[in-house]
């Protein structure tokens, strides 16, 4: 029992989630479930809580409280409901934290991980993208170590040798391409979110797939790893690689290449992160590179996916304007979704705020919310007024 790693899992009930709840499950004998969190899919968090033994159980939606106490009825599994009570389950301590939530509202729960100081595991790239300096600033504070899971991070952790950082000369990001890879822009314009959200090789939660069809998600990852890594943009290359067999690679002084390879299932590098410094086995999928025969590269076409470049420029402009592109495309996205716009529409809503926005100096974590408002506000109301001139056009 004494060597039990205590986890938890924030944002257990998704497709992350999920995939490390299948996990823990494979190796009972290695880990104690502290807590999970879920926000409003109350059944499965109460499922999960059962069949992992978890020691508390959150939801944050306080309208289901009284669904978990009910579900959990007899169990002796402690229950808890809001977003205060996430950001306190997240402060809770435990060895290791996967930080599963969607977007900026992952961002107070993983900086509270990060206080209780045991490791965190971070696939929620919103808060890294949107507050990258803050967060790596409180990992070294306090001593924390974060472990990538986005597969291309978790790849390059995998591959890079801190100790020859000097001899770093670039980082490459892999990239699916998504579904529309080999869309004409006039068939994407006409994109709806159902395709969108088909992709071909991964199974993922509705705003990355959103994303990945956009190739927003890569721009979010530039510079998700330019901060994990502390790599500037001229050191980070996007290449386009259908298959997703090589999750990413970096390139060394002496032309080495390193790079990590696997079948395109989030349980590897999720099984990286939990099992660090050591491995531990998974059933997911597995690579067969005599069946597959081949890999195939491209140039990312940067006039039907423009989302790319932007990442660069807000890195070269600073913390704010990297913040205000979160912002913005979580606005778009989620306006795309309830088909307010259309797919396009979402990298030129981005384009537009980043356009109109002054960014401002983030110094602290109330600095940083009130600008996150503020640029999601702007973006709501460009892409009310796009809609209304569209009406009046007509
Ligand atoms: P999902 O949408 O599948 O799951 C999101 C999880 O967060 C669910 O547990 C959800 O609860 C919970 N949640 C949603 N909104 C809130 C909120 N406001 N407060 C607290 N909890 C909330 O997302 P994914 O698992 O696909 O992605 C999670 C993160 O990991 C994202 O940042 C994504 O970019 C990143 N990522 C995902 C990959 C993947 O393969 N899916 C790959 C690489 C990175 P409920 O179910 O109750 O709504
Ligand atoms: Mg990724």
């Amino acid at each position: 029992m004494a060597d039990l790693k205590i986890v938890s899992i924030l944002g257990a009930t998704g497709s992350i989630g999920r995939s490390t709840v299948d996990l823990l499950k494979a190796h009972r004998e290695r880990y104690a479930v502290n807590v999970l969190t879920a926000q409003g899919n109350v059944e499965l968090l109460a499922e999960q809580a059962r069949e992992l033994r978890a020691r508390k159980a959150v939801i944050g939606d306080e309208a289901l409280f009284a669904v978990l106490k009910d579900r959990l009825a007899g169990t002796g599994i402690a229950c808890a409901a809001g977003r205060k009570a996430i950001i306190e389950a997240a402060a809770d301590p435990a060895d290791w934290t996967m930080a599963a939530i969607v977007g900026m509202a992952g961002l107070e729960p993983i900086l509270a991980a990060i206080g209780q100081g045991g490791c965190v595991a971070i696939a929620n790239k919103e808060p890294l993208v949107a507050a990258g300096k803050l967060v790596i600033a409180e990992a070294r504070k306090r001593g924390t170590t974060l472990l990538p899971v986005d597969s291309e991070h978790n790849a390059v952790f995998q591959v890079f040798e801190p100790e020859n950082r000097g001899g770093i000369e670039r980082i490459v990001l892999t990239a699916s391409g998504g579904p529309f890879r080999t869309w004409t822009l006039a068939q994407m314009t006409q994109a709806t979110p159902e395709q969108a959200v088909a992709h071909p090789n991964w199974s993922m939660g509705a705003k990355i797939s959103v994303d990945s069809a956009s190739m927003m998600n890569k721009a979010l990852e530039v510079i998700e790893a330019s901060y994990l890594f502390d790599m500037p943009p001229e050191k980070i290359d996007v290449l386009v690689h259908p298959q997703s067999i090589i999750h990413s690679m970096v390139e060394y002084a002496d032309g080495s290449f390193l790079a990590q390879l696997g079948a395109p299932d989030m349980r590897t590098p999720i099984a990286n992160a939990l099992g660090w410094p050591g491995r531990i086995a998974t059933s997911g999928l597995r690579l067969d590179l005599a069946a597959l025969k081949r890999l195939d590269f491209e140039t990312l076409d940067s006039a039907r996916f423009p989302a790319v470049g932007l990442a660069y420029d807000c890195l070269r402009a600073g913390p704010g304007a990297c913040l205000a592109l979160n912002a913005a495309n979580e606005v778009a996205v989620q306006a795309f979704l309830d088909r307010k716009i259309g797919f396009l529409q979402i990298v030129d809503t981005v384009r537009a705020v980043l356009d109109f926005t002054k960014f401002e100096q983030l110094a602290d974590l109330p600095g940083i919310i009130s600008f996150d408002q503020a640029v999601r506000q702007a973006a709501k109301s460009y892409i009310l007024s796009e809609a209304a001139s569209e009406k009046v056009n007509r």
